[in-house]
This record gives C-alpha cells, sequence and structure tokens, in this order.
C-alpha cells in the first residue's frame, strides 16, 4: 500500500485503491491543497520542527514546505531552482552525502546529522531525512528537523 505525505502540510496518508492515479503528482492535498503528494515507500513520521523540501533528480529544489522557513529562515520563493545543499547553506557530517545516496540507489537515508546555516547567519544542528521518488523523473524529498537539546 503505498502512503503519501504533503510536502507543505507534512499530512500523512495512504492509497487504498490508487484510483485518484498512479503518480504522486496528480493527487492533491486535501488537508491544505497543496498541488502533490509525495509518495513513500512506508509510512513516516516526521520529527517535531521539521520543514521539507522536494528536489528534482539533480537535487535542485521545487517547492519547499510551511516549516522550512523556521528551520532555515528562508522563504520558499528565495530557493526555488537552487541545489539543495547550495540553497539552504546544508552540509552534511563526515563524507556523507545522504543526497546522492538517495538520488542514486533509491533508497532511504534516516538520521543524518548536517549543519546548516540560518538566513540569519547562524549555525544550525540539524537531522535529515532523505526520501527518493518514485515516479520516472527521480528526485527526492527531505525532512530537515531541528535537533533539540
Ligand atoms: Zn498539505
Amino acid at each position: 500500500m503505498p502512503y503519501f505525505i504533503c510536502p507543505n502540510c507534512q499530512t500523512r496518508s495512504f492509497d487504498e485503491d490508487g484510483r485518484e492515479g498512479l503518480s504522486h503528482q496528480s493527487i492533491g492535498c486535501h488537508q491544505c491543497g497543496f498541488g502533490f503528494l509525495f509518495q513513500l515507500l512506508e509510512d513516516y513520521f516526521p520529527h517535531a520542527g521539521a520543514g521539507f523540501v522536494v528536489c528534482d533528480a539533480e537535487s535542485r529544489i521545487l517547492a519547499a514546505g510551511q516549516g522550512v522557513f523556521e528551520v532555515s529562515g528562508r522563504l520558499e520563493p528565495s530557493l526555488i531552482g537552487q541545489e539543495l545543499r547550495t540553497g539552504l547553506h546544508l552540509t552534511f557530517a563526515g563524507d556523507d552525502d545522504p543526497i546522492a545516496l538517495t538520488l542514486d540507489w533509491g533508497v532511504r537515508q534516516l538520521e543524518k546529522p548536517a549543519t546548516l546555516v540560518h538566513a540569519a547567519g547562524i549555525e544550525k544542528q540539524v537531522i535529515c531525512d532523505c526520501f527518493p521518488a518514485y515516479d520516472q523523473d527521480g528526485g527526492l524529498l527531505v525532512a530537515i528537523s531541528p535537533v533539540t537539546t
């Protein structure tokens, strides 16, 4: 059973019969009206304060959800079209590149520590969960959550 999550408001849903279409792009969010839902292989519960970013197969940002401004201080219009790591000033810890792993191998990468530079210039520790897209265009969804201490 495919699971879906709204990149904007993070409402989770599942598709009992696939009636609304095979591509995630054909189903909008019933909760907030966002244009499409992101399909997940397994259910996922976002961390508190998470912001979702949807990227294409070259990790360029296609959409940024509600929580992204809070995490990064950046609004969606300033992020669209930018490479994810560049646009959000996101640096993963060590040699880990979960974005490339997700895109290349099509497997989710969870709990990846990273540093993000907030628009106000403050460095923040965040945790990233990365999910591959299952449509033919590829791409991924990244959930960026602040590390709570
Ligand atoms: Zn929504």
